[in-house]
């Protein structure tokens, strides 16, 4: 049974907030790492990147259910069909961390976790992944894919709508309750932008990223019906059985459900 889910992504290889992540792990029944673990740009080799951070996954999972989809920093392999893979994920499938392609049930909560696309090829793969998955739902039905839909305030920079075309395609073909997304960072500080957002029924939500110590996060508490962003800007509060009302409710103390979670 899930009740509280530690949603995080985008930490571009910043070991501090991968220890952060430790800290904060066991007070969740599930983290989800939403992509974007390694950072390309980074001057340490993507080799020793995989090295560190599968260290972190294999300790995170000890404490926590953990699940991780690959963002566009985590290609490390041109894979059969010519496109780029999160190869090295498949170590973290082999320590019974979810990953990349892979369905699965909590209790009565579905999950789905996509790879990032690089080609048609690994689109249409996504395709039939949802095609396969969506008989096997019996209660909730939560997505966790890297690139946010698109033309929604959790895609939006502050410039332009950095989304996924084909994701809201799919989000409106199957209507899964959660779509949990990364990598527009600016998307909850933006202007306009948002960490949560509502398409039909579906909750979408992006933690964004910052730098420090302490990353951007994301709590949601499923018998609270309730999800919670936090940032060094202070935090803000969704009620999940409600409608969406902006601007969103400021949140000044935590509430009873996040008591015991670090801050
Ligand atoms: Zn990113």
């Amino acid at each position: 049974m899930i009740v509280k889910i530690l949603v995080v992504s985008d930490f571009h290889y910043a070991l501090p907030q991968f220890d952060w992540l430790v800290g904060a792990a066991p007070a969740y029944d599930l983290v989800i790492f939403a992509g974007d673990l390694l950072d390309t740009n980074s001057l340490v080799d993507p080799g020793t990147q995989i090295v560190v951070v599968m260290k972190y996954l294999k300790r995170i999972s000890e404490l926590t259910r953990l699940i991780v989809c690959s963002g566009n920093h985590d290609l490390d392999a041109i894979g059969a069909d010519g496109e780029k893979h999160a190869q090295w994920l498949g170590a973290a499938r082999r320590l019974s961390i979810p990953v990349d392609g892979d369905t699965l049930e909590i209790g009565d909560t579905l999950i789905t976790i996509c790879p990032w696309w690089d080609g048609p090829l690994t689109q249409q793969a996504i395709a039939r992944q949802f095609e396969a998955a969506a008989p096997r739902r019996k209660g909730a039905w939560l997505w966790v894919y890297h690139a946010p839909p698109s033309d929604t305030p959790i895609a939006w920079s502050g410039q332009r709508h950095f989304g996924d075309a084909a994701l809201s395609g799919w989000i409106a073909q199957y209507r899964p309750d959660f779509v949990i997304s990364g990598h527009v960072h600016e998307a909850p500080f933006a202007r306009n932008g948002s960490w949560a957002d509502r398409l039909g029924d579906s909750w979408l939500f992006n933690p964004g990223r910052q730098i420090g110590e302490t990353p951007t996060t994301i709590a949601i508490d499923t018998s609270a019906m309730e999800a919670a962003w936090f940032s060094l800007e202070g935090a803000e509060l969704v009620k999940l059985d409600a409608p969406l009302e902006r601007p969103l409710a400021q949140l000044m103390a935590l509430p009873g459900w996040m008591q015991r979670a670090p801050a």
